[in-house]
C-alpha cells in the first residue's frame, strides 16, 4: 500500500505524522493508498523551509521566474495524460475531464509567464518641481493555499503560479481525498528549475488547516471549498492578521427563456449538470424554465439525461464517473428521495445504479427533478452531485428574483435569443460569473474568478489581476534628486506640490 507523503524542501517526507487516512479509488470502492495527516509540527517545518527559500526567491530576477514558469507550463503539457490519470483514479472524473481541468489551470501558468508585464509599476514625471513618483509591488512572504477535492490540479493552479511568479513561497494543503496531484505538481516544479522549498505540500485535514491559519510565519491564505469552511478560514486567518481570499460553495441556476434554442440549451445544461458528476462549483444544479419553455425543455433534458454514459473515469467513452466517496453517493441519493417526498417529480432517477465489474464503486446516475420549489431541501442545499432540479416560473424577472434570493452567487447562465433580456439579466442578477448561452462561465485566467454572497467570503476573487493584487503589496516612492547648487527650503507646513 502506497503512503502519500508531504513534499517539503524538495522531497517527499513522512513528517511527524502519527496518523494516516485511506485514499479510495471511487470507481472500484477500493482503498488504494494512505495519505499522511500533518499537524502543527509539519506546518512549522514547511514554513521554516519556505521562509528560508523566500530570502533568495524574492530576490530572483523576473527573467529567472519567467523561465521557470515557461518550463513548468511545458511540463504540464507533456504530462497532461499522466496527471489526468492520477486525478481520475482518486477523484473519479473521466481522464478527459481531468485533462480539461489541467488545461484550464495551465492557463493561469500562461498568465504568470507574462509577469514581467503584469508586475510593471507606473511612473509620474515631475509631480512637483524636481519630484517624480513611481510605484511597484513586492511579494508578501510565505503564503498558503487550502483546496477542495473537486479540482485537485486546477484550483491549486489558480493560486501557486501567481504566488510564486510574484516572488512568494507557497505551502499547499490539498484535499485529503485526492492528494496525489499535489505531489506530482511539486515534482514538475522541481524539474522546471524551481528552487527547493519555494513550493511545498503539507497533507492533512483540520489540524493542518488550523496550523496554517494561526501560523505567524504565513502572510496570506487562499481557500477554496465549502461555504461553512470558507467562513471559518476567513474569520480565523484574518483574526491572526493574514490576508485571506476564501471562495465558497454554489447553487448555480440556468434560466431558459421560451425564445431560446431549446435543444441547444438542454444539451449544454445537461453537460453542465452532469459533467464531473455535478462535482463542480460551476455545475448547473437548477434550471429555471420560463413560461412555454418548460414542458419541451424537460422532455429534452429527460432524453439527454438518459443518454449520459456512466462508468469508470479511465474507460473511453464514459461521460460521467462515480462520486468521490461513499458518503457523497449516499448523500446525493438521499436528497433525490427527499425531493420526491417533498413533492418534486423524479423524472429521471439515478439512484441504485450498478456498473458491471464495478459493483462497489460510488456510482449514482443522473437524476432529473421537475416541479421543484424553493422550500425543498433539494433546492436549498448544495448537493454537489448529478442532480438537476427544474423550477418552473412565468417571467424572466421572477427568475432573476429567485436567483437573487438564493444565498449563493457563484455562476449563472441565461439561454435566450434576446439581447435585451440578456442585458437586463447580466445587469440585475447578483452573481459573480454570468454566461449568456454559455452554461459554465468559468472566466479565462487573465480575468479573475469569484462569486458573490456566500460563494465568496471577504472581498478577493482569485487569479488574474486580483491574484497579482492579492499576493503582492504596493510601494509608492516619491523621489527628488536636487542639483547640488539648488536651494530647497524645507517648509514646516504639510507638503503640497507646486
Ligand atoms: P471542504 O470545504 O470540505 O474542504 C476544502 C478544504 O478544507 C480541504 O482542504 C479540507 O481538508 C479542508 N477542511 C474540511 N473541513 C475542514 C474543517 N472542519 N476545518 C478546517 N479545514 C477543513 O470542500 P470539498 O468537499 O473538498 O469541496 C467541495 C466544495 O468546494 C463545494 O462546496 C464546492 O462548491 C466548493 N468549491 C468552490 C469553488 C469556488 O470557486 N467557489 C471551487 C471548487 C469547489
Amino acid at each position: 500500500m502506497t503512503t502519500i507523503q508531504h513534499w517539503i524542501n524538495g522531497s517527499p517526507t513522512q513528517g511527524s505524522a502519527a496518523n494516516t487516512q485511506p485514499v479510495f479509488n471511487p470507481a472500484t470502492g477500493a482503498e488504494q493508498a494512505q495519505v499522511v495527516l500533518g499537524g502543527t509540527a509539519d506546518v512549522d517545518t514547511a514554513v521554516a523551509a519556505a521562509s528560508a527559500a523566500f530570502e533568495t526567491w524574492s530576490e530572483s530576477s523576473l527573467s529567472q521566474r519567467t523561465q521557470v514558469m515557461f518550463a513548468f507550463r511545458q511540463l504540464l503539457v507533456e504530462h497532461e495524460e499522466e496527471l489526468g490519470r492520477i486525478i481520475s483514479a482518486e477523484h473519479g472524473k473521466t481522464v478527459d475531464d481531468a485533462r480539461g481541468e489541467i488545461t484550464r489551470g495551465r492557463e493561469v501558468v500562461e498568465f504568470a509567464c507574462g509577469l514581467g508585464d503584469v508586475l510593471k509599476g507606473s511612473f509620474s514625471d515631475q509631480v512637483s518641481r524636481g519630484v517624480d513618483v513611481h510605484n511597484f509591488r513586492q511579494p508578501l512572504g510565505v503564503v498558503a493555499g487550502i483546496t477542495p477535492f473537486n479540482f485537485p490540479a486546477m484550483v491549486p493552479l489558480w493560486m501557486h503560479p501567481i504566488a510564486i511568479a510574484t516572488g512568494n513561497t507557497f505551502i499547499l494543503k490539498p484535499s485529503e481525498r485526492d492528494p496525489s496531484a499535489a505531489n506530482f505538481v511539486a515534482e514538475l516544479y522541481q524539474k522546471a528549475g524551481l528552487p527547493d522549498s519555494v513550493f511545498n505540500v503539507v497533507h492533512g485535514g483540520k489540524p493542518a488547516v488550523d496550523a496554517i491559519l494561526t501560523h505567524p510565519g504565513i502572510e496570506a491564505v487562499s481557500f477554496v471549498g465549502s461555504t461553512p469552511i470558507a467562513k471559518y478560514v476567513h474569520e480565523t486567518a484574518t483574526a491572526h492578521g493574514k490576508r485571506v481570499q476564501a471562495l465558497g460553495g454554489a447553487k448555480n441556476h440556468a434560466v431558459v427563456l421560451p425564445d431560446a434554442d431549446l435543444e441547444f440549451a438542454a444539451n449544454h445544461i445537461t453537460a453542465g449538470a452532469y459533467g464531473s458528476a455535478g462535482e463542480r462549483c460551476m455545475a448547473v444544479s437548477v434550471a429555471i424554465a420560463v413560461g412555454d419553455a418548460a414542458d419541451k425543455l424537460v422532455e429534452i433534458l429527460q432524453r439527454k439525461a438518459r443518454e449520459v454514459k456512466v462508468g469508470p473515469g479511465d474507460q473511453p467513452g464514459t461521460d460521467m464517473g462515480p462520486l468521490v466517496t461513499k458518503t457523497a453517493q449516499e448523500r446525493v441519493e438521499n436528497a433525490v428521495g427527499g425531493a420526491a417526498t417533498q413533492g418534486a417529480t423524479v423524472v429521471v432517477d439515478g439512484r441504485g445504479l450498478k456498473i458491471d465489474g464495478h459493483e462497489d464503486g460510488f456510482f449514482t446516475g443522473p437524476s432529473l427533478l421537475d416541479h421543484v420549489t424553493t422550500d425543498m431541501d433539494a433546492y436549498k442545499e448544495e448537493l454537489f452531485g448529478p442532480v438537476l432540479a427544474v423550477i418552473r416560473t412565468d417571467s424572466l424577472d421572477h427568475a432573476i428574483d429567485l436567483i437573487n434570493a438564493n444565498p449563493y452567487g457563484n455562476g449563472t447562465a441565461l439561454f435566450t435569443a434576446s439581447g435585451e433580456a440578456a442585458r437586463r439579466f447580466q445587469r440585475t442578477v447578483k452573481v459573480g460569473m454570468i454566461g449568456i448561452n454559455v452554461p459554465v462561465p468559468v472566466p479565462m485566467s487573465y480575468y479573475s474568478f469569484g462569486g458573490w454572497k456566500d460563494s465568496l467570503i471577504g472581498d478577493s476573487p482569485i487569479h488574474g489581476p486580483e491574484g497579482i493584487r492579492f499576493y503582492t503589496r504596493p510601494k509608492v516612492v516619491t523621489t527628488r534628486w536636487p542639483q547640488p547648487a539648488q536651494q530647497v527650503n524645507a517648509g514646516f507646513n504639510f507638503p503640497t506640490s507646486t
